[in-house]
Formats: C-alpha cells, sequence, structure tokens
C-alpha cells in the first residue's frame, strides 16, 4: 500500500495539494514516497506501543511535529482517527490544506520552539508520543526541547527524520568519533535506536545528504533522576558541552574552566579519568564528573 499521492520515489512528485510550493527557509522536504512513509508509521507504532512502559497500551495522544503537505498526517489519520491526533505547523498554507482535508484535526499554528509539551500533556492527561519528519534547520533545538519535556513526564517517545550525521552522533558509542554532546546527552535522558537509513531520493525537493529515522523512548521523571544522580540537568549539560568543545584536551585541562568544585573533582575523581579526553568519558561518567564539581541537588 502507498499514499494516494505517489507511489515511488522515482515518480514525478505529485503533493497532495499541488499548492504547497515547498519553502526552503522552512526546511520543506516533503516525503514523496510512500513506501518509506509506510515505513516511518510502522516503525513509530511500535515505539509508541511495545517498548517501554507503554507497553500493550493504547494510543491516546500523538503529536505530529511539522505536517507539511500532510504525507505523514492521511496515514496517522487512517490509522489512528484524528481524536487523539494533534498537529504543530507554522506555515500557514498547511494549516488551511488540512484544515480542508481534516476538518476535525487539531492543527496548531505555532513555531514548534515555543510549544509547551508539558502544558499540552497536562491537558491531554497523560505523556505524549511524538513523530515528525522534522525541519533540519531546528532539529537539535527540537530534541533538546523534548528532552527537557521528559523531566516532567511530558512525552514518552519520538520517532523522528534527521540528517544521517547527526542521527550517527545521537547513537554513537563512547570513543566513537561520532560521540559527543548529542550522544551523551541523548544516551542519559533516553533509549535511542537508528530505525533506518533514508536516501535523499524520498524527498520532495531533495536534500543534498541521506537522513535516518530515529526512535527515542524518554526514560521519564524517576528513572531519568536516578541516572542523574540527583546532579542538576543544567549543570550537566554545561560540564558536556565544556568537555566537547575541547575534545582534543583532556578531562583535567578542560575542567579547569569549570566554575565548580576543583578540589573534591582533584580529590575524588579517579586518576586514569583525569588523562581521558572527553570521548572517552562515557555518559555515566560525565555524571559522576558533575557530581564531584556541583554535588547533588537533593
Ligand atoms: N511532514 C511533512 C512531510 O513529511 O512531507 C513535512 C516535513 S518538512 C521536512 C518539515 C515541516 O516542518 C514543514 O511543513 C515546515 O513548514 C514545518 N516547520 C518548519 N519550521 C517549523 C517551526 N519552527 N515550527 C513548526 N513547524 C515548522
Amino acid at each position: 500500500i502507498v499514499t494516494e499521492f505517489l507511489d515511488t520515489a522515482t515518480a514525478t512528485p505529485q503533493l497532495p495539494s499541488g499548492k504547497l510550493k515547498p519553502k526552503q527557509s522552512l526546511g520543506q522536504n516533503y516525503l514523496r514516497d510512500g513506501n518509506t512513509v509506510a515505513k516511518i508509521i510502522k516503525a513509530f507504532h511500535k515505539d509508541a506501543t511495545i517498548h517501554g512502559d507503554r507497553q500493550g497500551k493504547p494510543l491516546k495522544s500523538i503529536v505530529e511535529l511539522g505536517p507539511g503537505a500532510g504525507a505523514l498526517t492521511d496515514r496517522l489519520v487512517d490509522k489512528y482517527g484524528t481524536d487523539i491526533l494533534q498537529c504543530i505547523e507554522i506555515d500557514i498554507r498547511s494549516i488551511e490544506l488540512l484544515a480542508e482535508r481534516y476538518p476535525d484535526l487539531s492543527v496548531h499554528h505555532e513555531d514548534v520552539l515555543q510549544v509547551s509539551y508539558p502544558e499540552m500533556a497536562e491537558k491531554e492527561g497523560q505523556p505524549l508520543v511524538v513523530i515528525g519528519n522534522l525541519p533540519y534547520y531546528i532539529t537539535s533545538q527540537i530534541l533538546f526541547a523534548l528532552a527537557d519535556a521528559s523531566h516532567y513526564g511530558a512525552v514518552d517517545c519520538a520517532t523522528v527524520t534527521m540528517q544521517w550525521e547527526v542521527a550517527q552522533r545521537m547513537v554513537a558509542p563512547t570513543s566513537c568519533k561520532d560521540y559527543g554532546i548529542l550522544s551523551v546527552v541523548f544516551q542519559t535522558y533516553a533509549d535511542v535506536r537508528c530505525h533506518f537509513k533514508i536516501p535523499p531520493t524520498v524527498f520532495y525537493p531533495a536534500p543534498k545528504v541521506d537522513s535516518a529515522l530515529i526512535g527515542l523512548h524518554f526514560l521519564g521523571p524517576s528513572k531519568l533522576r536516578d541516572r542523574l544522580a540527583g546532579v542538576s540537568p543544567k549543570d550537566f549539560r554545561s560540564v558536556v558541552t565544556t568537555a566537547f568543545r575541547q575534545r582534543r584536551k583532556t578531562i583535567r585541562n578542560t575542567l579547569k574552566k569549570i566554575p565548580g568544585d576543583a578540589f573534591a573533582l582533584e580529590q575524588q575523581l579517579p586518576d586514569d579519568w583525569f588523562s581521558k579526553r572527553p570521548e572517552q568519558l562515557t555518559p555515566g561518567q560525565f555524571v559522576e564528573v558533575t557530581r564531584l564539581l556541583f554535588g547533588d541537588i537533593g
């Protein structure tokens, strides 16, 4: 089964509206291949229903980020109906298009970076499950906002596309060349999996790079608190960011720049950690370094 608007990735793109000329400034690369859409929806369904605490429970509140011309939305409406789905989109043309196609669907005309997921989840009375073919110019900001919301238990999981290179950084293991801020932060906040690689040809217009579909299963407030061992998330991120800003330096040299308790660190940090470079510290070791520098927030 393929979407109504296109059968194969090689056919001429025939977008659902025929009117939504893609705007590069809004990261509009529309999905134009029905098979890819089907694979994304399948992975989303698995993320949202099979894994984690939600295991086996029916889906109740789905949020699609950036529905655009509705490639994913059409499938989501088919599969789940309009009641449990809401969309967030900045482009008024898409809002009008979707309002005409699905009068009962809730499509918020809003900047996704201004959205309060905790408020949305509170209104729904439960955590959200998120799906989106993300606008790549703000991928990291969207991901960090989702992670922040997970402190409040507002977002359960997210199944989202991103540039292949960014996806590689999200899943990179310690000591790998792609291991960095995104790896440490997201592997602390979530179980991260790369579902599959997506070639440029399935988008219109085709981006210059490959993409990937990533599934994030956020830990939830209590498991996240345990994993952060009582350190402030803000301190944790500042330690990780400072360390990777100078990724060729040893931990001893980079941490000098952080205004924390250097004495406690000097006394208690195992000697061999000091001589490591940031990419050699596991996410858990970054938490420990943060705890020594700043203590815990109780
Ligand atoms: N879901 C559609 C698809 O797969 O064909 C469109 C995906 S397109 C890559 C990204 C979508 O995000 C576009 O519809 C774009 O207008 C929307 N978008 C871009 N920036 C946004 C923002 N700041 N807030 C909300 N939506 C945004």
